[in-house]
């Protein structure tokens, strides 16, 4: 059956139409979903009674199943969702000041390989649907009884290899008649999938792009991300002054360090020397350690020392928080170990 949440409102005005009903009850329909955040069809209570036995007929409601709920002692809360076909995906709730942010998975599994990421230890499964990304907001909103500010696009999975249903997930969160997030508070994260960059500068969004970098030169960074050997690093520095000057908006890098790998002061030269006058941000991660991975988190003092070069020579460097590294919530920790509902 058709997922009901899978449509931006002009497509289920569409598919409405397929099944004889008048688009303008698509409104309704996104009103109950998104404002009502109503879990059944039932309880859309000014649509009949006729259609919502025909709307039963045609379309579930997709509503995911908690199958595991850890919480961090910083508050961060990790959720394992039954997506509902016997399979099972991770998203995280994070608390910051300015609002609650909530880290959605884009993919069952990940087929990118990243050497520091956990979810490298599993086996691809499948895309998920733009409703079943739209549906780990809803869940953890219900689950907290409050809404969600900012989303990012960090969780399991590589989002560009998963565009189209990406893009639609995040048309349903921005749409005002939808959950209204804005495109500034959602923030897109790749490994570096060049023509997607592209592509990504060509929508007219206003949602914030991160690139994991994690390293200067081609020997490094393919060493810790083989994507790099399909898109090496001057491609994707190319692609990235493409969409600054596209878009006019500041790429996040994403810069993960590990000790004795990427973390001394050459590597923070060249990092100065690759971006130099580019509009960006650095985000500093320490790296988590995850099992069976070769990379060890670097020194405090290193990522410090690290930070302040690249501050004092022009580039915006920030530490990002560690938040839920004792639930393995953190960056790079997220995977599951059975990716199956019936395993857990
Ligand atoms: S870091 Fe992201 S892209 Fe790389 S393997 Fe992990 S989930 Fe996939």
């Amino acid at each position: 059956m058709k997922n009901i949440k899978d449509y931006n409102l002009e497509d289920l005005k569409q598919e409405l139409i397929t099944i004889q009903e008048k688009p303008y009850r698509a409104e309704q329909i996104f009103n109950w979903l998104y404002k009502e955040k109503v879990k059944s069809i039932d309880e859309m209570t000014n649509l009949s009674l006729e259609l919502r036995e025909k709307l039963k007929q045609n379309y579930t409601m997709c509503n995911f199943k908690i199958l595991k709920k850890q919480e961090s002692s910083d508050g961060t809360i990790k959720y394992l969702f039954d997506v509902l076909d016997g399979n099972a995906i991770e998203t995280v709730l994070m608390q910051y000041h300015h609002g609650k942010t909530i880290c959605v998975s884009s993919q069952v599994g990940c087929k990118m390989g990243c050497k520091f990421c956990a979810s490298t230890g599993i086996q691809f499964g499948r895309n998920l649907s733009a409703g079943e990304i739209v549906e780990q907001v809803l869940a953890v909103e219900q689950d907290i009884g409050e809404n969600i500010s900012n989303i990012v696009f960090m969780g399991i999975g590589e989002p560009f290899d998963n565009y189209e249903n990406v893009m639609k997930a995040i048309k349903i969160i921005n749409n005002p008649k939808g959950l209204e997030i804005g495109a500034r508070h959602i923030s897109v994260s790749t490994s570096g999938i060049v023509p997607k960059i592209y592509d990504f500068a060509n929508e007219d969004l206003q949602c914030t792009l991160s690139i994991s970098l994690h390293a200067t030169n081609n020997k490094k960074r393919s060493e810790m991300m083989p994507i790099n050997n399909a898109y090496p690093i001057e491609e994707l520095m190319k692609a990235c002054k493409y969409y600054i000057e596209k878009t006019n908006k500041r790429i996040s890098f994403e810069y993960a360090l590990a000790k004795e790998n990427n973390d001394n002061l050459e590597d923070a030269k060249a990092l100065v020397n690759l971006l130099k006058g580019m509009l960006c941000h650095v985000n500093l991660i320490p790296i988590n350690k995850i099992e069976n991975g070769k990379f060890v988190k670097s020194t405090n003092e290193n990522i410090i020392k690290f930070r302040d070069y690249l501050n004092e020579h022009g580039i915006v460097a920030t530490i990002r928080r560690e938040l839920g590294s004792d639930i393995d919530a953190a960056c790079g920790q997220l995977r599951r170990k059975n990716l199956k509902a019936s395993e857990q």
